[in-house]
């Protein structure tokens, strides 16, 4: 049998993580993620690893050709099926990687993007509220998840937080950063006969039976 390699989108805050850690237990893929390859290869001191440490080591964002490298040396080493979650990041990987699949005989499964609206992500970033006791570290939702008394940890009685990074403003730049590669990435996808979307703003039950027909359905 051919080894597929799946693939699943989603902008931070989409759910897209917790949704493929529970397809990969359903499906028994094997989940990779960038990260998790990237510390894998540095804790085993691979060659390419020990290139990534040392781009890692001066606070840069590890290159395209190194993370393929990375990707692809595991791939390699795959007797099953993979879910890739946050590879290709950019335009570059996924062009490589279907250069790379096709010149070992692998394919391309499944693309599914967890779509989920932009003002819908802001509210869900805007809201959120931190213990400001770093020790608990509690998180909270002013909508979904709110504390029982405004303003204070349920936890520990301290104040709660808005941090910087959840400010309208901060998450604008950081959306229009990401979506400068991610769009590109998607309009690459769409185009390809197993690319599917789901509706990513429903409760995560939800937005999980949809990818379970869609994976059950996989030829
Ligand atoms: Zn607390």
């Amino acid at each position: 049998m051919t080894l597929k390699a799946h693939i699943l989108l989603g902008a931070p805050g989409s759910g897209k993580g917790t949704q493929a850690k529970r397809l990969v237990d359903t499906f028994a893929l094997t989940h990779l993620s960038t990260g998790d390859i990237l510390r894998d290869a540095v804790s085993k001191g691979t060659e390419i690893g020990l290139k990534a440490k040392a781009i890692m080591a001066e606070g840069k964002l590890v290159d395209d050709d190194t993370v393929n490298g990375l990707v692809f040396a595991r791939l390699l080493d795959e007797t099953r099926d993979v879910l890739f979650d946050g590879y290709p990041r950019t335009l570059q990987q996924a062009k490589a990687l279907e250069d790379f699949l096709s010149s070992k005989g692998l394919e391309l499964g499944m693309v599914v993007n967890v779509d989920v609206p932009q003002d819908v992500l802001e509210a869900r970033v805007v809201g959120r509220r931190v213990c400001s006791n770093n020790a608990c570290g509690a998180i909270y939702h002013l909508a979904s998840k709110p504390p029982k008394q405004s303003g204070i940890c349920d936890l520990c009685g301290s104040p709660l937080k808005h941090r910087s990074d959840d400010t309208a403003e901060a998450f604008r730049s950081r959306m229009g950063e990401f979506n400068s590669t991610f769009q590109p990435l998607l309009g690459f996808y769409r185009t390809r006969p197993t690319f599917r979307s789901v509706d990513g703003h429903r409760a995560p039950e939800l937005v999980f039976d949809s990818l379970r027909q869609i994976f059950g359905a996989r030829a």
